[in-house]
């Protein structure tokens, strides 16, 4: 008898313990869920990261009030080569979906970001291509042997146009609560875009013929060359290879003279030295700066994208008519 009700008695405990446990377990699931869930403003937002400016202000844009954007690369850092820093680690790891160019800007299949991705152990589906079915335009190397993907497809508003459109199906894919604003916001912004596409049009139609070549130093111009007809002269392909050799500060120094061209360009992100060469050698003036890799500065003309493209055009067209 005795001997019975121990172990009942112990049995009993054990079940009080069992049960204390597991409600205590339970407990610290609802709370954890309930900070999730509520306060901090910060956290009800979609908490978004962007490889670099342009996709920062695209999300931005689309997303409004509903997402809180983490840009990686800093304007003045290269985004063909960057190295994540720790706090890019931890918002890409918490984020719910990381949004980036694609067409090689981050470095390819083994760049950068690819890494990143893998680091962070993000899914496909959290992770958006931001040029998604835009046609990729080639560059070739100095000796002519290899072909690499062009990856400045922005600095054609056409193709911004294109960016717009993947940046909402994402949105709406993450967060298809939201979709009304998404689609709301994405449409101003199109509009914005459709009519500095055509600015860009008309823009281009002012410049005398034989007038209408872009130099520039890096070749980031290619697929906006191509929409609005303008030829090309440029110093180096791209900004990983060397930049402004003496061959390739020879080739543009001939292309120059070839073309009769008086007006030069020089980005925003690039050393201007080669450009400054080709200028003393030829007698051709670098008329302004425009931009190429990243947004301007706060608080200039280019702190936005719609504004990043129209100084340019304004720049272009000015130097170009003069
Ligand atoms: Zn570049």
């Amino acid at each position: 008898m005795l001997k019975k009700f121990w172990k009942f008695g112990l049995m009993s405990i054990m079940a009080v313990f069992l049960l204390a446990a597991c409600s205590n377990d339970d407990k610290g699931q609802t709370s954890e869920k309930e900070e999730g869930d509520t306060p901090s403003n910060d956290k009800e937002k979609l908490q978004l990261v962007a490889t670099f400016s342009i996709i920062h202000d695209i999300l931005n844009e689309v997303g409004g009030e509903l997402v809180d954007v983490h840009s990686m690369v800093p304007i003045g850092t290269d985004p063909h080569e960057y190295e994540p820093l720790p706090e890019d680690i931890k918002k890409a790891t918490d984020a719910d979906a990381l949004f980036y160019n694609g067409l090689n800007l981050e470095g390819g299949d083994s760049g950068w970001f690819s890494k990143l991705v893998s680091t962070v152990k993000k899914s496909d589906d959290q992770v958006f291509e931001v040029m998604e079915g835009v046609e990729p335009m080639y560059l070739t190397s100095d000796d002519g042997q290899e072909e690499e993907i062009n990856p400045h497809a922005f600095l054609s508003p056409a193709v911004g146009i294109q960016m717009v459109e993947n940046v909402m199906k994402g949105l709406i894919e993450i967060d298809p609560d939201n979709k009304a604003t998404y689609e709301e916001n994405g449409a101003k912004f199109l509009e914005e875009l459709k009519a500095i596409d055509k600015m860009y049009e008309e823009k281009i139609n002012e410049i005398p013929e034989e007038k209408r070549i872009l130099v520039t130093s890096e070749r980031a111009f290619q697929y906006m060359t191509d929409r609005y007809g303008l030829k090309e002269g440029y110093i180096w392909a791209i900004d990983t290879e060397e930049n402004g050799t003496p061959e390739q500060i020879k080739s543009l120094v001939e292309f120059i003279k070839e073309n009769n061209i008086d007006t030069l360009f020089v980005e925003s992100n690039v050393d201007k030295r080669p450009m400054e060469t080709v200028a003393k050698e030829t007698g051709a003036e670098i008329f302004a700066e425009i931009y190429s890799d990243e947004l301007g500065k706060p608080g200039s003309e280019g702190e936005t994208y719609t504004g990043f493209l129209k100084s340019n055009i304004e720049t272009i067209h000015a130097g170009l008519t003069k």
